[in-house]
């Protein structure tokens, strides 16, 4: 765009130059006319150059005027022409008017030949200097650069603007469709997993019946193996049952409730999982920090959140702190495990996501959607020293 105003203000100044010259160059011959008859009347007079000159011209300081004989000396000069007479007029000129250089810059020159009236010859010189004019050119050049300039900068500021505003904007969309699509994929993935889970439960219960009943016939001896692969039924059953959970909306039920009592609703159903690991789980929540929220979701999400870990953190303590923060309820779990790497910070959350050998991925996804489902957040942070925490952030009540 600077390039583009330069070089409109460059044509634009070639043109006003071209117009002011032809205009100086009019107003040289007609001023050299007029001067070239009043010359010739008062030499006809019979009065001598420098008579002629200073009558006429008094102390013109606009021209430079000489007045030459036949063969081009001067016999007679104004003041103004006083530091111009190294020049040579004659130089490379042969009528008309024309651009001499000369120490006091650029000179318009005309050359009039006269003649009086016994027939004597003489050339009236006149002159006229583009100094002034180019200065101003100049300036009026300068102007325009600068204001080009002006308008580059207010113009690159503009657009800069304009577009960090649609990348903001585009960054939005982009975000909004990575939400309906994740949304559109969950719902795939629920109408397929449900699919799943029902093809699978009726002969699961086929076969669970049939193991039972087998239970009767089979002789003593292979009891323990029977007892076996109703074991595994069963945990297929489960299996099948929490995938029909995940998939299934959550829509929490508000009732009024205190932390205290929902994390350690969470403590207590992992005491009755894993009872060995109850002991390690530290709760610190002061009393009477409220919240309206669905008491068995939240404690499940807690609870997902705990089990982890409990499992990462060997026979270390786990912490638990609540507390109340302005108008919200924050929740912060630490456990001083092996953590979790950078870049899978962003992954934790995703369903079926999982580093463990026997995982299903879907503890913290299922946390995470209880969790958004009551208005709040959770993140994981790595903290400072080894261990991993968990963030909840909820609303208060
Ligand atoms: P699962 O426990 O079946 O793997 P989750 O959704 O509960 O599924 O967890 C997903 C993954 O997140 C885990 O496999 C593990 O890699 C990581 N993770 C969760 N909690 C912790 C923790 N406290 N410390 C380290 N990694 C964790």
């Amino acid at each position: 765009m600077f390039v583009f105003f330069s070089l409109s203000a460059f044509f634009q100044h070639r043109d006003l130059k071209r117009r002011t010259e032809s205009l100086v160059r009019g107003q040289l011959g007609a001023t050299a006319r007029t001067l070239g008859t009043a010359v010739s009347r008062f030499l006809d007079e019979g009065a001598s150059p420098e008579t002629v000159l200073d009558t006429i011209l008094a102390d013109e300081e606009v021209y430079f005027v000489a007045l030459l004989d036949a063969d081009r000396d001067i016999l007679a000069w104004n003041s103004r022409f006083e530091g111009y007479l190294p020049i040579s007029l004659t130089e490379g000129r042969d009528g008309g008017p024309g651009i001499i250089d000369s120490p006091a810059g650029r000179i318009f020159s005309e050359l009039t030949p006269l003649a009086t009236g016994d027939g004597r010859r003489f050339n009236l010189y006149l002159g006229y200097a583009l100094t002034g004019m180019e200065a101003m050119i100049a300036r009026s050049r300068r102007t325009t650069v600068l204001l080009s300039a002006l308008a580059l900068l207010a113009g690159t500021a503009f657009f800069r603007a304009l577009y960090r505003l649609q990348s903001g904007f585009m960054a939005k969309s982009r975000e909004a469709e990575a939400e309906r699509r994740e949304k559109e994929h969950f719902r795939e993935i629920s109408a397929f997993t449900s699919g799943v889970a029902h093809e699978i439960k009726n002969p699961l219960n086929s076969l669970a019946l049939i193991l039972e009943m087998l239970g009767r016939k089979v002789p003593a001896e292979a009891k323990g193996d029977l007892d076996l692969g109703k074991a595994q039924v069963r945990t297929i059953a489960r299996i099948v049952d929490r995938f029909s959970r995940v998939v299934k909306a959550v829509r929490p039920e508000a009732e009024p409730l205190t932390l205290d009592e929902v994390l350690r609703q969470s403590a207590a159903n992992l005491a009755a999982e894993v009872p060995a690991a109850s002991s390690r789980v530290v709760v610190e929540v002061p009393p009477g920090v409220r919240l309206s929220a669905d008491r068995d979701l939240l404690a499940q999400a807690f609870l997902n959140i705990l089990k982890n870990a409990v499992e990462a953190s060997g026979d270390a303590p786990v912490w638990v702190k609540g507390r109340r923060s302005g108008g919200r309820v924050e929740v912060v779990v630490r456990d001083e495990g092996p953590g979790f790497p950078a870049e899978a910070a962003g992954r934790l959350f995703e369903p079926f996501y999982t580093t463990k050998e026997k995982g299903m991925g879907i503890g913290l996804y299922l946390a995470r959607r209880i969790i958004e489902a009551h208005g709040g957040t959770i993140e994981a942070r790595r903290p400072e020293g080894a261990g991993a925490e968990f963030r909840v952030d909820l609303p208060g009540a």
